[in-house]
This record gives structure tokens, sequence and C-alpha cells, in this order.
């Protein structure tokens, strides 16, 4: 029965993973996101049911058009694995409970950041109240229900704002430019409203590391100028998710 769900739950993550792929590709096109159904981008071509099955089809269809046979591109294969990943992780870690399904909301609507701030160097307003909302329900639960302490969420926010606004003066006087988004900023500030003063750092402290590791390794392939923007959003949502997931492991690893 919990693989049966878990199979489910996998499913429902790349079908929401497919459809904020369908978001990224057309709202900053100022396209409708219901109609054309999704075509090929090179020949046209409509996508009959088969081949719009998320991860699958691009794995039947070997990464390309089933009618001109140019590649279609691995970003969305990869996105939507890694919506059904991340629910799948957090439906073993959580079960099935409210603080579950709380928490998938909030991992939703943080894979939908990453993904359009990781294409479009954007982040959406509309998004981000989303966020907003779902951690603001998440906190209630876990304060109201679970009796978690309120007081440290507190510190995290103020923590976060403060460390942030500082973060960003510091990186533009030193690179004289505009570095970080405004939208980082906010990100941090709402991820402070579930998790602890430790945890936060610690999610931010992967981010940076994962967002240095990755920036230095496109750079050196040749895919990325140093100067460049870097999208900060799809490392710090790295961050947090590690910290959702796996959280009490790293801290205890930490404190031994
Ligand atoms: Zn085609």
């Amino acid at each position: 029965m919990k693989v049966l769900f878990g199979i489910y739950v996998f499913a429902l993550g790349s079908i929401f993973a497919s459809f904020f792929g369908v978001i990224i590709d057309r709202v900053p096109r100022n396209l409708s996101i219901v109609k054309p159904s999704s075509r090929c981008d090179h020949c046209g071509h409509e996508l009959n049911w088969y081949e719009n099955i998320p991860v699958f089809s691009y794995l039947f269809l070997k990464g390309r058009c089933s009618k001109c046979h140019e590649n279609i591109g691995s970003f969305n294969f990869f996105y939507e694995l890694i919506g059904g990943i991340s629910l799948l992780l957090i439906y073993l870690k959580f079960g099935l409970t409210i603080e579950c399904l709380l928490v998938s909301l909030v991992s939703l609507v943080m894979l939908l950041i990453a993904g359009y701030d990781y294409k479009t160097h954007t982040v959406l307003n509309v998004c981000l109240w989303a966020l907003f909302g779902c951690c603001v329900l998440l906190l209630i639960y876990r304060v109201c229900f679970l009796k978690y302490p309120i007081t440290p969420y507190i510190f995290s926010i103020l923590l976060a704002v403060i460390f942030f606004l500082l973060l960003k003066v510091i990186m533009n006087k030193v690179l004289n430019k505009e570095s970080l988004g405004s939208g980082d900023i906010y990100l941090v500030g709402i991820m402070g409203l579930v998790f602890e003063p430790f945890e936060l750092i610690l999610a931010i402290l992967i981010a940076s590391l994962a967002g240095s590791i990755i920036s230095l390794l496109k750079i050196k392939f040749g895919k990325n100028q140093r100067e460049d923007e870097i999208a900060f959003c799809p490392y710090l949502c790295i961050g947090f998710y590690m910290i959702f997931i796996f959280g009490d492991i790293f801290i205890r690893l930490l404190l031994r």
C-alpha cells in the first residue's frame, strides 16, 4: 500500500512540475498557459497524450521529437524528475499527515520559484505571496497543533532579513553592481517562518556552497561568464529542501 501511494505521490509531483514547466515557458512570453496544447518548438508538431507523460515520455522518445527528431532539451525531464522525487521524499519523511500536505505545498511553490528564476532570472511576486501563505499556514499548524514554540521562528525571520540585507550591501559594494535580486531576500525572509535559526543558517550555507560549486563548474565549462548575474533562488531552494528532509540528520551529525 505504501509503495503504491509512493508511486502516486511521485506521479503527482512530476505532474505539478510538468505544469510548472508550461508556466515557466509561456508566462515570460505573455502566452496563455491553457491553450494551445504543447507542441514541438522546432516543427510545431502537436504532442499526443503519450508524448506528454511527465518523465516517461522523454525516456520513451529518447529526448527527441517523434516527428522532426530534433533534440527537445532535458530541462523539463530533470525538472519533472525533481518534482516527483521531492514530493516522494516528503511523504516518506512526514507520512500521510496534515504537516506532510503543508510541507508539500511549500515545496511545490519553491519548485516553481526555483525553475522560474533558473530560466528567467526573475521571481514572480505572486509566487512569493503564495509561498508566504503556505509558510504561514504551516507555522500556524505547527504552533497550534504540534506545539512548536514560536520564538525561534520570529528570531529566524529577523536574522534572515538582516543577514541578507547586509550581504546585499557588501556584495554590491565589492562587485560595484546589483548582485543579489530582492527576490532572494524575500525568499529567505519567508523561509524564516518554517525554519529555526540554526536550520536557516545551515540551509543558506548549503545554498551558497551549491551555488559556488555549480557556478564555478559552469564558468570552467564555458557556460557562464564570471560577471553573469547568478540566479540564486534555485540554490536557496536546494538548501531549504535539504534541511526540510535531512535537517535533523545534519544537525545530529554537527552536534555530535
Ligand atoms: Zn518536432
